[in-house]
């Protein structure tokens, strides 16, 4: 069992603004709880390699330097009151720093050591007593053998460490396919599951606060394309008593992993009715990014509540709301048309400041919200055809 650092509350641990919240990692999900923090009057400092960042663009200080450069990490860490991290692969070293140098780090590094690797994750879900697919670590080609006859075809290989929206995944359908497939993923430390055949997918986005509180914005369903979250609309389309399950299993989940920030459990609901978790994020997480207009407190506001030890705020869904991810892909023909998307009524426009539109890289997102669920997926879906309708000549 995960080690629990902090039960008790520590008023003395409350950070008000301007105290400085450093965070690892310089992608969208800093540069909006940036955006958060700063109207709360907080400072923030980002720290990634990358320069001219989503997050560093909205910041008042981008340090660019390896994740591995322990100087630079010390000398970020020592300017700032609280860390925290928007990408989990970041070394367990830049928790130990923060500690030695006697700045939180929230959530907690045994968190992000749990996290980053499917392999323990999966192994603290099962063993909290948590439902998971079916799963069997992977050193060997003779260890996926095994694995393939005893969790049966089709299944999924995935690589232990550094997979997200789908990299690093491929799916078995043939015991006679295991060896090529252990090739393909570069025979390195992997996890097999089986493959669900799930009705639909789920998530819980939660927080818990410094005193132990719990929030949450309920039921969020989600549609992946080509394993990369496609949309996500809010209630979702689930009996009362599926959703009061998956809310207990987020629950059990920031509980049992004593965490301190926003977390996202993803699950798949079989169609027997069974809520399975695939994945956790912790931290703020793609499918919540329609709390920022749908909900009284966004999932970025609420981060950064929690980690400076402010009450958790409210997270009373508003109105219902959809969300759909923008890609690369969309500006293939040329800049999309954001007038057309933006008259589509109740919809908001979020662009992450990358420079370069790639295939499958996120750039931004539209959420719409409306009077019903079916309403905010259709407007969101419209507004997003009208981004490039021009260019291709649809209606
Ligand atoms: P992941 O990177 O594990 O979150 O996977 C990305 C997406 O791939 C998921 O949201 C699912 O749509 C699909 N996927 C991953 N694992 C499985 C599985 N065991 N069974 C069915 N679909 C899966």
């Amino acid at each position: 069992m995960v080690p629990v650092p902090h039960k008790e509350f520590r008023p003395q641990a409350v950070l008000y603004p301007p105290a400085v919240i450093g965070v690892f990692g310089s992608g969208q999900l800093g540069r909006m709880l940036a955006l958060a923090a700063r109207a709360m009057g907080y400072r923030i400092h980002t720290f990634s390699p990358e320069a001219n960042s989503p997050t560093g663009q909205v910041t008042d200080r981008e340090v660019c330097a390896p994740y591995d450069d322990l100087d630079a990490v010390r000398d970020f860490v020592r300017q700032v009151d609280v860390v925290t991290f928007e990408f989990e692969n970041v070394a367990a070293a830049v928790a130990e720093i923060a500690a030695q140098e006697g700045v939180p780090v929230r959530p907690g590094g045994h968190v992000l050591h749990t996290t980053q690797q499917r392999l323990r994750e999966k192994t603290f879900l099962a063993g909290a007593g948590l439902p998971v697919t079916p799963f069997a670590a992977v050193r060997s080609e003779i260890d996926l053998a095994t694995a393939v006859a005893r969790i049966g075809t089709p299944a999924v290989l995935k690589t232990a460490a550094f997979g997200y929206d789908g990299k690093g995944q491929a799916r078995i359908d043939d015991a006679a396919q295991a060896g090529a497939t252990w090739a393909n993923i570069g025979r390195q430390e992997a996890i097999l599951e089986g493959f669900v055949d799930f009705e639909r997918e789920v998530s819980v986005v939660a927080a818990r606060g410094l005193d132990g509180s719990f929030a949450h914005w309920g039921v969020i369903e989600n549609v992946h394309r080509d394993h990369i979250l496609d949309l996500s609309t809010a209630p979702a389309a689930v009996d009362p008593r599926t959703a009061q399950e998956a809310v207990d299993l987020a629950r059990t989940v920031l509980e049992q992993l004593d965490v301190v920030g926003v977390l996202c459990v993803e699950m798949f609901l079989d169609r027997g009715g069974r809520l399975l978790i695939n994945e956790l994020a912790p931290r703020p997480h793609n499918s919540g990014h329609l709390t920022i207009e749908a909900a009284a407190t966004s999932q970025f506001e609420q981060q950064a509540r929690a980690i400076c030890g402010l009450p958790l705020g409210s997270t009373e869904l508003l109105r219902p709301a959809a969300m759909v991810n923008l890609l690369g892909d969309l500006w293939e023909a040329g800049e999309p048309d954001w007038a057309a998307g933006l008259a589509v009524p109740g919809v908001k426009l979020h662009l992450y400041g990358k420079q370069t539109p790639r295939i499958g890289r996120k750039m931004g997102h539209l959420t719409a919200v409306a009077g019903t669920i079916e309403a905010a997926r259709e407007n969101a879906l419209r507004a997003r055809t009208a981004l490039t309708a021009r260019a291709t000549g649809q209606k």
